[in-house]
């Protein structure tokens, strides 16, 4: 790791090291780590002949694939930018990012080449358009790499230049561009290997499935720590249960990061009960809350160990881990929280003043770590309002310290839900709503209440085949939570609103409720 201090590095420490050894396998392609550093020069080459220049930014929009990781790398060679865009956005979506970027390249892949015309049309200046796979009629990928030669472009670059800019999810508004630095994504991976825990040290053996999109660091950061660790990283072009099982069965997969709603999925899928999970040694999930009686079931499906994950965008994925240990599922209250702070992480709860709170008491989580982001790109206000001059980055999200050490996480301050003088976190009402039989999926909002300020209201999404009552599913919570965090309406509907990280927009879901009303933001 120590050779490692950008991710240029990681391609020439991996081809220096075990050339022969398979990077990326991508739907029967596979790269080795030598071809991945050859690669990843002449992308780099490529770049500096299209005029690119170190600080600008590339952007990608399109499912993954083996080579958005070899554009990630070559870039970074060349000390370019890597913007990832989410595939699933709308043209104006995509077009918002690729403009704030001010990428002059965009790579585009197969699934959204349809749309480059309608997005063009949005953009001040047209991007340079490249197509990541034949058919899209423009300069394709391959040709215009192979063009470059394979000589490692040898350009300056220093841990603290920027290599990767995510926008984050967009769950509470716009995106925002967080700038990641080399050393923020391989700092703190760094220090973490030292303390050599099992979960995360990785083995000749280790296969990873990179499933989670690209444009999230569910997807990239996870891409990228196979990576570093010279383990063959197998790349799902989308996620879907039944591959995934597949990849399980038949690439045999040892680790894999996946969010609550797409473990649902999989484990769902009446094959999860018949495939062989003797290889899976692990799998990482987190990005947004998971029910309790969701990962009971993963658990006994599975068979494998667990590992929670807290963390964002702006630090880089991980900060919060909840070691295999603590899950236990009779009844170990360890198994509600969220982790133990990953090793060189500094994790405190503050009030709204900034003021740290003492143990137990509940208040805003903040953190310092190598891995807090360099800002957000071209908003300075935004940037000082996240992080202090001490380093100390908001999250934004409501939890509390036990003496143990152990971060619970309720949810974000905003989806804080008051009603009368309680605080509620939806996520907990959520977690018990989930328990009942007839329920597939739940999202809990406050809603405007006369008497209360705010009412609790589950909207609840009901297995196939089946129907619910209501009133049902009011006294199914109350046998499980106090009586004040008791939804006082249930609304049944067909689907619940989510991003492409799983995570439900109770921004959209409180909207018609809240139309033409100010709701208090702590
Ligand atoms: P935006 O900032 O644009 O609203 P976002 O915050 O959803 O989007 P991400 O950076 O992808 O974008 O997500 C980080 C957030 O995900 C955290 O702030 C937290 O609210 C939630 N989260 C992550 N891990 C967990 C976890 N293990 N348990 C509960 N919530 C989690
Ligand atoms: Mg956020």
């Amino acid at each position: 790791f120590e050779q490692m201090t950008t991710l240029g590095d990681v391609a020439r420490y991996q081809a220096r090291v075990r050339p022969d050894a398979v990077a990326l396998e991508f739907e029967g392609r596979a790269t080795t780590f030598g071809q991945f550093d050859r690669l990843t020069n002449r992308v780099a080459n490529a770049l500096a002949a299209a005029g690119l220049r170190k600080g600008q930014r590339i952007a990608y929009v399109g499912k993954n694939s083996d080579h958005y990781f070899e554009l990630l790398v070559g870039a970074a060679k060349a000390g370019v930018v890597m913007t990832p865009i989410g595939w699933r956005l709308a043209p104006p979506e995509v077009a918002y990012i690729v403009q704030d970027s001010e990428a002059p390249i965009v790579f585009v892949g197969p699934e959204v080449m349809g749309h480059t015309a309608e997005v063009a049309a949005l953009l001040e200046r047209r991007p340079q358009v490249i197509a990541m796979e034949p058919g899209g009629g423009e300069r394709l990928y391959e040709t215009w790499r192979d063009a470059a030669p394979d000589t490692d472009p040898a350009v300056p670059v220093t841990p603290h230049d920027v290599a990767v800019q995510l926008y984050t999810s967009g769950t509470t508004g716009r995106p925002k561009g967080v700038m990641l630095t080399h050393e923020n994504i391989l700092g703190g991976r760094r220090t973490a290997a030292e303390a050599k825990m099992d979960w995360n040290t990785w083995g000749p053996d280790d296969i990873s499935l990179v499933a989670m999109p690209v444009a999230h660091i569910g997807g990239t950061g996870w891409g990228l720590v196979g990576l570093m660790n010279g383990a063959k990283g197998v790349v799902a072009r989308e996620f879907d249960p039944m591959k995934v099982l597949d990849f399980i069965e038949h690439d045999r997969v040892s680790k894999m990061f996946m969010v609550p709603a797409a473990l649902q999925i999989v484990v769902r899928q009446p094959r999860a009960r018949s495939v062989d999970f003797s290889r899976l040694k692990y799998i990482l999930y987190g990005a947004s809350p998971i029910p309790l009686d969701l990962l009971r079931e993963c658990m006994e499906v599975f068979g494998c160990g667990f590992v929670q994950q807290y963390g964002m965008t702006e630090t880089c994925g991980t900060i919060v881990y909840l070691p295999p240990e603590d899950h236990d599922p009779a009844g170990n209250p360890r198994m509600r929280a969220a982790g133990v702070p990953m090793p060189g992480v500094e994790i405190k709860v503050i009030d709204a003043e900034g003021r740290t709170l003492p143990l137990g008491q509940v208040g805003e989580v903040a953190t310092r770590s190598v891995a807090n982001m360099a800002g957000y790109w071209k908003q300075r206000e935004a940037t000082a309002n996240t992080i202090d001059a001490d380093g100390w980055l908001r999250t934004g999200d409501a939890g509390y310290l036990d003496e143990d050490g152990y971060l619970y996480i309720h949810d974000r301050v905003k989806d804080m839900i008051i009603s009368g003088a309680e605080n509620i976190y939806p996520a907990e009402v959520e977690s018990a709503i989930y328990g009942h039989p007839a329920v597939s999926e739940v999202a809990v909002i406050g809603v405007p209440d006369e008497k209360w300020g705010e009412a609790v209201k589950a909207v609840v999404v009901p297995k196939p085949g089946m129907t619910i009552d209501p009133q049902e599913i009011i006294a199914f919570a109350r046998t499980r939570i106090a009586g004040f965090k008791v939804p006082k309406s249930v609304e049944v509907v067909e689907a619940i609103p989510r991003n492409a990280s799983g995570k439900i927009l109770r921004r959209e879901l409180r909207e018609p409720y809240w139309a033409g009303r100010e709701r208090r933001v702590n």
